[in-house]
C-alpha cells in the first residue's frame, strides 16, 4: 500500500539515474534534474512558420521566413540542438539506443499537439534505400510512429528517397535546396494519392537544421495536392 502511494523512482530516460518527478507526471518528469537542466526547450514567443524562438514579444515572423515564400507551412521543434541534444540524437540514430524513440517521440506529440488544426496524416522523412539497409531503421519513422499514436492521427509513408545526398552539413539552406532537388518523390500507390489531397499532413523528423529537407519533402507533398504541411522536429 505504501508503494502505491509512495512508488519507488523510475529512472531517467536518457541517462538512468533517478529521475526527480512522479511516474505519472509525462514523459519531463521522466528525465532526472540534470538531464532535464541540459535540455533547452524551446518556448514561445516563436516564429509562427519555422518555430525559431524570437526575441521580440510582437514579431510573428523570424528573419529567415520574412519575405520568405516556402511550401512548409509551419515547424515546431522540442528542444535547442545544443551539445546535450546532439548526445541524444546520436545515441539513438548511430548507436542503437531505439527506444529513445518513445520519450522524445512523446515530447514530440506535445509540441505538434500545437499545430492548429491538427494534420489528418503523419508522416516522415525518409532515407534512401542503401542508408537504411546500413543503419537498421529509420529513426524519423520510429518517432513519426509515436507521434501518430499520442496524437491518434494515422501513420502513412507518403514519400520515398530516390536519391541518395552526400553530408550536407558545410552548406547553406539555398545550397542544400539545391542539392536536394529530385532527392524525394511521392509514394506511388494511387489510393494513397487520392487520400492525401487537399488534407493537412505533419512530416516528422528528427533535427530541423536549415530546414531546407523538410521544405523540399513540403514541396513534393504539396505537388501531391497536400493542403497544407506541418513539421516537428525533436531538436533545431
Ligand atoms: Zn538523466
Ligand atoms: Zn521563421
Amino acid at each position: 500500500m505504501w508503494e502505491h502511494l509512495f512508488p519507488p523512482p523510475t529512472t531517467c530516460w536518457f541517462c538512468s539515474s533517478p529521475a526527480g518527478g512522479h511516474p505519472w507526471s509525462g514523459v519531463w518528469g521522466r528525465l532526472c534534474a540534470v538531464c532535464r537542466r541540459r535540455l533547452v526547450r524551446i518556448s514561445p514567443p516563436l516564429c509562427r512558420r519555422c518555430g525559431k524562438p524570437l526575441a521580440g514579444q510582437g514579431t510573428v515572423l523570424c528573419g529567415d521566413c520574412k519575405g520568405r515564400v516556402g511550401h512548409l507551412d509551419q515547424n515546431r521543434s522540442v528542444v535547442r540542438y545544443n551539445e546535450f541534444a546532439r548526445e541524444i540524437v546520436a545515441l539513438f540514430k548511430y548507436r542503437g539506443r531505439e527506444r529513445l524513440a518513445r520519450p522524445l517521440g512523446r515530447m514530440m506529440a506535445e509540441s505538434a499537439a500545437g499545430h492548429d488544426p491538427l494534420p489528418d496524416w503523419i508522416t516522415f522523412v525518409p532515407l534512401h534505400p542503401s542508408r537504411l539497409k546500413e543503419r537498421g531503421f529509420n529513426q524519423a519513422e520510429l518517432l513519426a510512429r509515436i507521434v501518430s499514436a499520442r496524437l491518434n492521427r494515422p501513420l502513412i509513408p507518403l514519400l520515398k528517397r530516390v536519391r541518395p545526398t552526400e553530408p550536407q552539413s558545410l552548406r547553406n539552406r539555398r545550397e542544400r535546396l539545391v542539392a536536394l532537388r529530385g532527392a524525394f518523390a511521392l509514394a506511388e500507390d494511387r489510393e494513397v494519392r487520392t487520400k492525401i489531397a487537399g488534407t493537412r499532413v505533419l512530416i516528422v523528423d528528427d533535427v530541423y537544421t536549415t530546414g531546407s529537407t523538410l521544405e523540399e519533402c513540403a514541396r513534393i507533398l504539396k505537388e501531391g495536392e497536400v493542403k497544407r504541411v506541418v513539421s516537428v522536429t525533436f531538436a533545431r
